[in-house]
């Protein structure tokens, strides 16, 4: 097994880990103080240079401008974008715009792509996909209310949805609505594109997280849809596809977040030794000295190396035998990288002391804006549940035919 890097991804690699920790680094204090929407111009001059250099959107195909790397590539490239919180933005890669960027270049018609997609990719706009509702367990999306009325021409959008990320400034949402609430329950729903200044689209408000409301790209909104007519020609897919589609877009996307996760990590690792050397208990006596640290700094570093060949298998069997031969890689990196994303964090914190849980550190932002990773895209229980239902059934196929 050969665990080498080809040399034009190495070469890619060291000019995108240059560009984190030479222009990203120095200004992420202010602009993670600012905030997103504040800190707009300079984040804009950023992305400039990104282009400039040749390294925009790692993951879109070149045919709208980006890079078009291999999802494993680009599970490399996202690991060191994840290595500061303005990684992904500043590279184009973010979610949820990377998602509805895929699904629209999968499945928008020639009007919706040059309307949505060309500018959503070249960064002029940004979009929010709009899905879970909070009357309505996310974790079964069957349970989902919000419905799209067919009216002539028109779609007639009613329905409450929240945690809808970076709606705030977004210039449309990807609504997930019941076209057909007697169809079968997987082929209810469907993908509609609902432009923000829709009359009838409405945010509520910027959903407060642990005492942070956020705002621009760092948010997640409630929103109401009351009687938000679109035209029926921004329909995304057919009529029904609505879960089909949101299986595919959640397929590589959970590898883009995974690789962020373990950037997460290896941050929070990095700042953890750091720590662990310069702090002194004592004259002569470091934090690093102790043997229940240096027991921390062994588990994260397995942990993390573990969690990163994982992840990177799962990607690898997507590129070479596509998504359904890696379903259950898929569900395995979800929750065990969020689970070790939690632990890494939480060590890194516990050993800055007090400064830990302070927001001089960039620990503290990470840990708030994370913890969520065991929630989104599938609840850890969720994953759990469907790989060991899939595990044992195999098991009992072989032992009903007699093999191993
Ligand atoms: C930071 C963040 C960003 C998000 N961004 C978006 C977005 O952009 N768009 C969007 O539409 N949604 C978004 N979501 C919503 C997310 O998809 C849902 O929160 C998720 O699907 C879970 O749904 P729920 O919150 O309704 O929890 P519920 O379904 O009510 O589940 C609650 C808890 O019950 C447990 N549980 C659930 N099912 C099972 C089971 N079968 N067995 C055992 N235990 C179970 C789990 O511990 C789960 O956390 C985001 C959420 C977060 C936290």
């Amino acid at each position: 097994m050969d665990f080498s890097t080809p040399p034009a991804t190495t070469e890619l690699l060291a000019k995108i880990r240059g560009f984190v920790e030479e222009r990203l680094l120095p200004r992420e204090a202010t602009i993670l103080g600012q905030g997103f929407a504040a800190s707009d111009a300079e984040l804009q001059a950023l992305r400039a240079e990104v282009k400039a250099l040749g390294l925009w959107g790692p993951q879109l195909p070149t045919s709208i401008g980006g890079l078009g790397l291999s999802l494993l590539d680009h599970g490399l490239v996202s690991e060191l974008l994840g290595y500061s919180p303005l990684g992904h933005y500043v590279f184009g890669a973010q979610a949820p715009d990377a998602g509805n960027i895929e699904i629209l270049e999968k499945y928008g018609t020639p009007a919706q792509r040059e309307r949505w997609l060309d500018p959503l990719a070249a960064g002029e706009i940004r979009s929010c996909f709009s899905m879970t509702e909070p009357d309505n367990a996310g974790s079964n999306p069957t349970l989902l209310a919000c419905a799209a009325r067919r009216d002539g021409d028109e779609y007639v959008i009613d329905g409450r949805k929240w945690f809808t990320t970076a709606a705030d400034g977004a210039a449309f949402a990807i609504v997930m609505a019941i076209t057909d609430p007697e169809a079968e329950a997987h082929r209810r729903a469907t993908m509609i594109i609902v432009p923000t200044d829709t009359p009838g689209f409405r945010l509520v408000r910027n959903i407060s997280i642990f005492g942070h409301a956020g705002g621009g790209y760092d948010s997640h909104a409630e929103i109401a849809y009351e009687g938000c007519r679109v035209p029926a020609t921004n329909r995304l897919g057919p009529e029904g596809a609505g879960f089909v589609i949101a299986q595919e877009r959640l397929g590589p996307g959970r590898i883009h977040h995974c690789m962020r996760w373990l950037g997460i990590c290896r941050r929070a690792f990095d700042m953890l030794c750091a720590r662990a050397n310069a702090r002194e208990l004592a004259p002569g006596e470091r934090l690093a000295d102790k043997q229940i640290i240096q027991a921390w700094v062994a588990e994260c570093r397995a942990r993390i190396d573990a969690a990163r060949l994982l992840t990177l298998h799962a990607a690898w069997t997507i590129d070479n035998h596509g998504f359904q031969a890696a379903r259950e890689s898929v569900s395995l990196i979800k929750f065990h990288v969020a689970e070790v994303l939690g632990e890494v964090l939480d060590r890194a914190i516990q050993a800055h002391g007090a400064l830990g849980i302070t927001d001089d550190t960039v620990l503290s932002f990470f840990y708030t804006r994370e913890r969520g990773a065991r929630i989104y895209d599938g609840p850890d229980e969720v994953h759990k549940m469907v790989v060991a239902r899939r595990i044992l059934s195999g098991y009992r196929r072989r032992a009903a035919g007699g093999g191993k």
